[in-house]
């Protein structure tokens, strides 16, 4: 039996009855459910309760499974928040409400890449070893290379870059024409590399994420541009994210080439050393720099100031290195065959949803990219039993609207339906989580005019608003 509802429920009735917010009655007649009890939610409502985040509050230095393996800020935080999960040193489970960050990074750096040019492919990660002994890189790449063997005994490594497999492709394409350059290939998959050591959770993992692309030009000239659109998007990205990103002149390692950048987060974690310039826009890692060197070789005035950096991505100009070697042509203008100039491009997809983490969070409370956030919005209905629980059926109501309202939040707001917990214990909570927006359903909801408790988490700032305000508020909330 449904309990007989006071006064307060009558009127917080009245009021969802007038808002069209509660399930009507179907034309045959029956109610599709009639419970309007405060803790009987929708199916669609996004309740905290059922989220799965396993948090691991123990000790993270201490997990036998890390095996030794040095922890980090962004490692800690992931972990405790249920966020991520060890298996095996190097290797995480990425759990459902980092999923949902990571995706978004990836719709982001889709749309940039494709407003250059991108064109998205999905890679084999099993690469046969011809590939890798044609490049010679079989044998250069040493114990990085994760390698394996087939049943009939063929030898494979797991890729840790596609740059023998894409080229082996477009090698394959007899018809490439001119007119179909700048060719812009790129994936999102996961990479593989025995690193000697893995540490500090997503930010050196052996299996990872990574954006690569290439790109396949028929000039020089054109491949520099081709080069400098790459880094202006990363660029951009970078600033969408509100991460401040320096591009530094960088060494091109084993992949060969001869212009090369990194992107750097500036952070003391950071496992790089960069030189920046204090006046100029001069930056390079100290790798591609004689030792002692403090004077600025760009503009001749400034001092370099060493600072540590987080590579996020790298870039390099390739030349004919690996076209040349796979015989990657194309069709010139004069019909003749020619070699295509190729660069490659890098973005570590969880290296950098771990590094904003470091540069954004405290020791205690995740603060993210506003546009990765996995959830926008977490309404709080009060405390179970106490004055004000009437308002809890408020918060739903509000779950709702937000969703039937304001399109872009929907699936982007969770309630926090564990009320036999403080208001207090749960915005702990959603403190240590880092939801851009905390709606707090207090006494003020039941006011004349309700009023709603909204706390604004990046800029740590508090506002008391109307829900039309709250609404004109969340909906210039961009989301990706
Ligand atoms: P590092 O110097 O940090 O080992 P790298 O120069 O070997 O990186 P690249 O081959 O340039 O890496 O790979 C492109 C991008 O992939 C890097 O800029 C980085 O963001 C990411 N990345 C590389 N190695 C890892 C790793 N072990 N874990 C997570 N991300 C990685
Ligand atoms: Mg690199």
């Amino acid at each position: 039996m449904e309990p007989i509802m006071n006064r307060m429920s009558q009127r917080v009735f009245q009021r969802l009855y007038r808002t069209s917010m509660l399930p009507r009655r179907t034309h045959s007649g029956c109610a599709e459910h009639t419970n309007v009890s405060a803790s009987t939610y929708s199916k669609r409502t996004l309740l905290v309760s059922r989220l799965y985040q396993p948090s691991n509050l123990r000790d993270v230095g201490q997990d036998s499974r890390l095996q030794g393996e040095v922890t980090s800020k962004s490692q800690k935080l992931m972990q405790q928040a249920g966020l991520i999960h060890p298996s095996n040193p190097g290797c995480y489970y990425y759990l459902p409400v980092l999923v949902r960050s990571m995706e978004k990074l990836v719709r982001l750096i889709d749309q940039e890449m494709q407003v250059i040019g991108g064109q998205k492919l999905d890679m084999p990660s099993l690469c046969s070893a011809e590939l890798w002994k044609t490049s010679e890189r079989w044998d250069l790449m040493g114990k990085e290379l994760f390698r394996l063997k087939d049943r009939h005994g063929a030898d494979y490594c797991l890729g840790p870059t596609h740059e023998e497999a894409v080229t082996t492709l477009v090698a394959h394409q007899a018809t490439l024409s001119y007119r179909q350059l700048p060719l812009l290939l790129y994936q999102i998959t996961r990479k593989f590399r025995d690193e000697p050591k893995p540490k500090f959770g997503l930010l050196r993992g052996r299996e990872f994420y990574m954006k690569d692309m290439y790109s396949f030009d028929a000039s020089e000239e054109a491949a520099h541009e081709t080069y400098e659109s790459v880094c202006q998007a990363y660029t951009r990205l970078f600033a969408r994210l509100g991460l401040r990103c320096v591009q530094v002149q960088a060494d091109s390692g084993n992949i060969g080439g001869k212009l090369s950048h990194e992107f750097q987060l500036p952070a003391d974690i950071g496992e790089d050393r960069l030189l920046i310039c204090g006046h100029c826009s001069f930056s390079a890692n100290v790798e591609t720099m004689s030792s002692d060197t403090t004077d600025c070789p760009q503009c001749k005035t400034g001092t370099l100031v060493e600072s540590k950096g987080i590579e996020v991505g790298h870039t390099f100009y390739l030349g004919k290195k690996y076209s040349h070697i796979f015989s990657a042509s194309f069709s010139n203008a004069q019909n003749k065959s020619d070699i295509a100039e190729m660069g490659c491009y890098g973005l570590g997809v969880t290296r950098i949803l771990a590094a904003a983490l470091e540069v954004l969070s405290t020791e205690e409370r995740i603060r993210w990219p506003g546009l990765l956030a996995p959830y926008q919005v977490c309404v709080l209905p009060p405390k179970k039993g106490s004055k004000v629980e009437d308002a809890a059926v408020l918060a739903e109501e509000l779950v709702h609207t937000l969703g039937e309202t304001r399109p872009h939040l929907r699936g982007e707001v969770v309630l926090d339906d564990r009320t036999q917990m403080t208001i207090g214990k749960r915005l702990k909570d959603a403190s240590r989580l880092g939801y851009p927006y905390v709606i707090v359903v207090g006494p003020r909801a039941l006011e004349e005019t309700p009023t709603f408790e909204v706390i604004c988490q990046e800029k740590d700032e508090t506002m008391f608003l109307s829900k039309d305000g709250l609404l004109d508020l969340l909906g210039r909330v961009e989301t990706v």
